[in-house]
């Protein structure tokens, strides 16, 4: 494969929909990020929170209010997407009807003048990778939505010299067991052909089982970038421990007491965080319900509780307590007797996240 592109950048990049009035409101807020080639991402966030809107400005559709695009560090801001090498993958499939599933995925190299048996060479190649190989003669107009969407997700493939495949949601209109298997496709097609991948989704688990490396949006703000495990074990703010994870992640209310250590009303905890230059007393402590543990007696980083209920998983149970007024979760193994009533509730030390203004310390 020609590598046309090593690396996207956005720098300073900020959009508003409407920059002229006082006090714009962001769609995408000042942002600076590189994308590295072949790599596999995801965006993710909530409706709203400006994913479609950093798609659009990378493929070209949006011109960014403020900031420049780099492409291996030439700015390509004011460029067409045409000129960009973009391949964009829209929610809804955007096909022409009038064509055979054959001529719909060699559409994009036709439009290059690329020779005919090249074409044919690459259509047969990619409709193999995506099993549609049995309906390069069907008339587009004959697809299911999914299949349509396949085509969508081969015509951006069948070019060797895009920059990067942009996907908004892809996957919205195919049935759950099918999305299952594209999105071991899309993985193994990213393997093969080192394309960068950048898919958008508001679905963690989507988000989690597709990508190497996940962009967390919130309101506009790209608030963490990381890997599946780090946005698990040390999500860099409140939103990001809620938003990632099932159950989201516990948060109490807590009060700085030392170096590193928090209370909850009585209760001490040491943190493995150095909390000496967080201004205010007061933080929450997030722990991930799979971290915590379950004890019948007082043990070192332990707080009572009282449990409501357990709810047997089959793998794992889940069981749901209360401190006081707070609420804890706990998963813990399938085969550990669960005390009915009062129990203790371990937090290890290294596994407790301190957050100060909603944010990690
Ligand atoms: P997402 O894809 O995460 O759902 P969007 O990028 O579509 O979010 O939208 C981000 C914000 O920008 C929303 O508040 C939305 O209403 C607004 N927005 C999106 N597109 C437009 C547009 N063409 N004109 C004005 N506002 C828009
Ligand atoms: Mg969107």
């Amino acid at each position: 494969r020609s590598l046309v592109v090593a690396k996207i950048e956005l720098k300073n990049v900020a959009h508003s929909y409407a920059p002229d009035v006082e006090n714009p409101e962001y769609a995408l807020k000042k942002c600076n990020l590189s994308w590295k080639d072949g790599g596999r991402y995801a965006v993710l966030g909530p409706s709203g929170c400006g994913k479609t809107t950093m798609l659009n400005i990378m493929s070209g559709l949006v011109t960014p209010s403020e900031g420049t695009i780099k492409f291996d560090g030439v700015d390509i801001t004011n460029m067409s997407t045409a000129e960009r090498n973009i391949a964009q993958v829209f929610q809804f499939p955007v096909i022409y009807n009038t064509m055979t599933v054959a001529q719909n995925l060699g559409f994009p190299l036709l439009c290059r003048n690329y020779p005919k048996e090249v074409i044919t060479k690459k259509v047969d190649q990619v409709a193999q990778t995506l099993g549609l190989e049995n309906l390069l003669n069907l008339r587009a107009t004959k697809l299911t939505a999914d299949q349509k969407q396949l085509i969508s997700l081969g015509r951006g493939l069948v070019r060797e010299d895009v920059a990067a495949i942009l996907m908004d949601e892809p996957l919205t209109v195919i049935d759950p067991d099918l999305k299952f298997r594209l999105r071991r496709r899309l993985k193994e097609i990213n393997e093969l052909y080192k394309s960068t991948l950048i898919y958008v989704t508001h679905d963690q688990n989507e988000a989690m089982t597709f990508a190497e490396n996940i962009l967390v949006m919130d309101h506009g703000k790209i608030v963490q970038v990381g890997t599946p495990l780090e946005l698990f074990e040390r999500p860099k703010t409140t939103f990001v421990g809620y938003f990632i994870g099932s159950p989201a992640m516990n948060m109490l209310k807590a009060e700085i007491k030392g170096k590193n250590v928090v209370s909850i009303g009585d209760t001490s905890f040491k943190t493995g965080t150095d909390l000496s230059k967080v201004k205010s007393k007061n933080v929450k402590l997030g722990i991930r319900s799979e971290f915590v543990e379950l004890h019948d007696k007082n043990t070192d980083n332990c707080i009572s509780v009282k449990i409501d209920k357990v709810d047997d998983f089959g793998n794992f149970q889940l069981v749901s307590a209360r401190h006081g007024m707070s609420p804890i979760k706990a998963k813990v193994g399938r085969d550990l007797a669960v005390p009915a009533g009062d129990a203790w509730m371990k937090f290890p030390d290294n596994r407790c996240c301190v957050y100060s203004n909603e944010v990690l310390v």
